[in-house]
């Protein structure tokens, strides 16, 4: 409260904005902005909160085992009393991919959308289980429905990639706002349903509060191609091929697969469908009456090969070059049913999103190398955008009429091109804003300012799309990728004596230091650990044995060595420690870790010499084999320190949580730890 209190007084709310007390409307984009993915975005009036579609974004790179990113929604979770319903307001995966992810976490009372959109949706919530979370409820063009008390929205009929997709008319108490959605427009539309540019005018004439628009081709003059441009291309290439022709495209493309299935018909060829996405969309599509095509026009791929090539169609997933879907594993010849014939023409119609450049090309590379004639690029007119460029972008200003212009979904050159061009149209600078997400548009009749900004950011889920991969994994996937990992075991014994030799395991770890001069430094980083952590880390507890804190043993452990490694050898691998706990009383090793001379400068502080961890002296090198029969049976109980590494470390874990330090005790808990 203090803050939203001492932000509001402040100097920030200055010459545009509201009296502090004016009732206003919030829109708060959670995800879209400054990036292409996972739109969402939240409408706030009162004690109404409305949101506005809920997608994902794939990850970029760095991002390892990543499968997909989210928002984070934490502002959400805490206010998800208030959330009365949700808009969606087409069926991309940047706009409905969040959701069934989303109903775990809070509740959306009702979501309101196009039936394609939802249909899509419903298999992916009853993947994640969450069919009972929610209420679906399918609109039609201009149906009009209530969220809250505050919120009236009007569904736009408009054009886009997909069929059946909306901009949206909002009106609240504070004005109309239009939110586009993505579009453009497209005058002969694949499925004849044109766009509703009538309503939209009609908005403009009433008066539009303010415009929330696409900005995904801000940067491109003219207008963006009809879809149905592209069909005497395909028509052409289709038409020339000697043998099988392989097309891919985005399955959620449901125009192009509905042009493609087409020229198939009419070329007399049978269709083929590999990639899961691609299936699942044709059939909802089909089933809905977004397509429409005989049901012999599909042959099973098993059955596949016994068709001659001519009459070969097969239509996938992969056209960004995505490692696991069916162009790229039949590229690296490894796929079970289909492998490329030079006679082949493989046609990308679809351009790489970016980021997906170098998988895009490196698989057109692969395909061409098997020696199949590959048609992509721009200049085979066999794509176009489903997004309005700069003159569909004025267009829209143009009905809308905005008082107030906000750009959205995209990245920040693009909010700032699309910004110039509402300029250009004559929308004041200083009505226009250029948001990031999380932060606070609030609008009242005769302002547009921003507000203190929300938690904003993002989730990363992996494969099983549940655990959530947050920055520290991330990191160390990182590390693991960029500098290998080093597995140290170390056996010291409840009274603070290092019972056998540190093991060292390097594992894609490019280093010139000799296995045992690494040895020697964890050797002696253990002993510095114990010289002067010691006392901090094992309490007294007046039981037989001291209280030991392993994990931070193992932690100052890592800690040295990691600077150690940067000083020495400017690596940084993951170092994860292992400690084996040895009963009290266990003969120490020796150490050799005066064997040398140490050229550690010490940053933090010199053994003080006064503990019983064994004298410094120069001893021969030992080996486990020669250690002490307790030290040696401990270390012996491990046949690879890697597998310690795997066993070992949650039973450490639960040693140090349960204060159970006895060796055999905590063996005996790692063997069940270990999963069969
Ligand atoms: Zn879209
Ligand atoms: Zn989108």
């Amino acid at each position: 409260m203090a803050t939203i209190n001492g932000t509001q007084s402040n100097g920030s709310s200055g010459r545009n904005a509201p009296a502090s007390n004016q009732p206003c409307l919030r829109v708060i984009p959670l995800g879209g902005l400054h990036e292409i993915g996972k739109n969402t975005c939240v409408f706030e009036y009162g004690d109404d909160i409305m949101l506005v579609d809920a997608g994902l974004a794939f990850p970029s790179d760095g991002m390892h085992g990543v499968n997909v990113v989210l928002p984070d929604t934490s502002y959400l979770r805490e206010n998800q009393k208030r959330i009365r319903g949700m808009i969606v307001t087409h069926g991309h995966e940047d706009h409905i991919g969040g959701i069934p992810h989303h109903l775990k976490n809070f509740s959306i009372p009702v979501i309101y959308g196009p039936r394609l959109a939802l249909s899509m949706l419903t298999g992916k919530m009853e993947e994640a289980g969450v069919m009972d979370r929610t209420v679906l409820k399918t609109v039609s063009p201009r149906d009009v429905v209530q969220i809250g008390q505050h919120f009236k929205v009007e569904f736009i009929r408009n054009t886009h990639s997909i069929a059946d997709s909306f901009s949206l008319a909002i009106t609240t108490p504070v004005g109309v706002i239009v939110f586009t959605g993505d579009f453009k427009f497209d005058h002969t539309p694949v499925d004849g349903e044109y766009f509703d540019i009538q309503r939209m005018a009609h908005y403009g004439e009433q008066g539009v509060l303010c415009l929330f628009s696409d900005s995904t081709n801000a940067e491109l003059p003219g207008f963006t191609p009809p879809e149905r441009s592209v069909f005497p291309n395909l028509d052409r290439h289709i038409g020339a091929a000697e043998g099988r022709v392989i097309v891919t495209t985005f399955a959620s493309s449901v125009h192009r697969v509905s042009m493609i299935l087409e020229l198939a018909l009419k070329h007399g060829r049978k269709v083929g469908l590999l990639g899961r996405s691609m299936l699942n969309v044709i059939a909802k599509a089909r089933e809905l009456g977004y397509m429409r095509c005989p049901d012999d026009l599909f042959v099973p791929i098993k059955q596949i090969r016994d068709l001659p090539d001519r009459e070969t169609l097969l239509l996938m997933t992969g056209s960004q070059g995505e490692p696991l879907a069916a162009l790229s594993r039949i590229s690296r010849g490894e796929h079970p049913q289909v492998q490329v014939k030079t006679t082949d023409t493989i046609i990308f119609s679809a351009s790489p999103i970016p980021g997906n450049t170098i998988s895009v090309v490196n698989t057109i590379d692969r395909l061409m190398m098997l020696g199949a004639k590959v048609v992509y690029g721009k200049g085979e007119g066999i794509h176009v955008s489903g997004h309005g460029s700069q003159e569909d972008q004025k267009l829209m200003l143009a009905l809308t009429r905005p008082k107030y212009f906000v750009p959205v979904h995209g990245e920040h050159r693009m909010l700032v091109a699309h910004s110039r061009t509402g300029q250009s149209m004559g929308i004041p600078a200083d009505h226009t804003l250029i948001i990031d997400n999380g932060d606070v548009v609030e609008l009242t009749p005769d302002s547009i300012r921003k507000g203190d900004p929300v938690k904003s950011g993002i989730e990363l889920l992996d494969a099983s799309r549940n655990g959530i991969v947050d920055a520290r994994v991330l990191k160390e996937r990182q590390q693991l990728a960029d500098d290998g990992v080093i597995t140290l075991l170390a056996v010291i014994s409840t009274d603070g004596v290092m019972a056998a030799p540190p093991r060292v395991n390097l594992r894609g770890v490019v280093t010139t230091a000799d296995p045992r001069r690494l040895s020697l430094w964890a050797e002696r980083e253990i002993g510095w650990v114990l010289d002067n952590r010691w006392n901090q880390l094992a309490r007294n507890t007046g039981g037989k044995a001291p209280d030991v804190d392993w994990v931070g043993v193992q932690r100052e452990v890592e800690l040295g060595l990691q600077r150690r490694l940067r000083r020495e050898l400017q690596v940084e691998p993951l170092i994860i420690c292992l400690v084996q706990p040895a009963p009290a009383g266990t003969p120490a090793y020796k150490g050799r870790a005066d064997a040398e001379p140490d050229s550690r400068p010490a940053p933090r502080g010199r053994r003080d010499g006064g503990r019983q961890d064994g004298p410094r002296q120069a001893q021969p090198v030992a080996t486990p084999r020669q250690q002490q029969p307790a030290a040696a049976a401990a270390a012996a109980t491990v046949a690879s320190p890697v597998a310690a590494a795997v066993i070992a470390k949650p039973a450490a874990r639960a040693v140090a949580e349960d204060s159970e330090p006895s060796g055999r005790t905590r063996r005996r808990r790692s063997a069940a730890a270990v999963p069969g």
